[in-house]
């Protein structure tokens, strides 16, 4: 089977991060609690995977992550994998105050990882918080969706765009919960002539939480569109993980 070139990254993330508005309001402490372990949980099993066949991916981690189990973090990064930012508790990017303070409340992670890549929740950005983060160091976002550009930057950040065609999202990681493991012949057709495909899947979906989880069904009943969501990914992750080339963000900085 032709191996396909990827750049998938895993959004590591309580799955009470999506920012439901039943959970927007909650201090960290009490999504810790909600959360229940669910996160290291489902990086371990992410890791596993990775480990078995020996593949470096880039993880899009919240900052608190390292607050609430540093050792996580830590045996991420001592795996070989590439450590980036995805705020600290899955905060919007797209005030620069908010920003600010994500950053501030991430400061040892930061200082610990020096994280070169930021992807901002919901792939939203505004110009200003490129120009924040750039002085903070990084030096590439993924925040937003398109095809990918060599050498494209954006407020002196390189970007790095989630893959869409005709402005479908296919490189979110709904469309592995949408296509299953055909998703890899979707990135097969796409890279054909040698473009890179950038996707990303959330360890959620890799290892589903148990009740209660994201979506929840009341927030189904209004936003349908979530099902994929719902499917368990970990045999579609291990698929993909197995049948294509996989390797981390920052390789495409080269
Ligand atoms: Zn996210």
């Amino acid at each position: 089977m032709k191996h396909t070139s990827i750049y998938l990254s895993v959004d590591l993330e309580s799955w009470a991060s999506p920012n439901l508005l039943e959970y927007i309001q909650m201090s960290d402490h009490d999504i810790k609690i909600l959360d229940n372990g669910h996160i290291k949980k489902s990086a371990l099993e992410c890791l596993r995977i990775l480990k078995k066949y020996n593949v470096k991916l880039t993880f899009f981690i919240v900052g608190q992550l390292y607050d609430w189990y540093p050792e996580v973090v830590e045996m991420i990064a001592n795996q070989g994998h590439e450590i980036a930012y995805h705020t600290h508790a899955h905060d919007a990017a797209t005030d620069k105050e908010t920003l600010m303070r994500s950053l501030h409340q991430s400061k040892r992670f930061i200082q610990r990882f020096k994280p070169r890549g930021f992807r901002a929740p919901r792939l939203s950005i505004t110009q200003d918080c490129l120009a924040l983060l750039k002085d903070y160091g990084f030096t590439y976002d993924s925040s937003t969706y398109g095809p990918y550009e060599k050498g494209k930057k954006i407020t002196g950040m390189v970007e790095l765009p989630v893959t869409s065609v005709r402005g479908i999202p296919i490189g979110s990681g709904f469309f592995i919960g949408l296509f299953g493991k055909k998703i890899l012949d979707v990135y097969r057709m796409l890279s054909h002539n040698g473009n890179s495909i950038i996707s990303f899947i959330h360890n959620w979906q890799i290892l589903k939480p148990e009740k209660p989880s994201f979506p929840t069904k009341k927030y189904l009943f209004t936003h349908p569109h979530y099902l994929p969501y719902t499917v368990d990914c970990k045999s579609r992750f291990e698929y993909i993980v197995k049948n294509s080339k996989i390797y981390p963000m920052k390789n495409l900085l080269q």
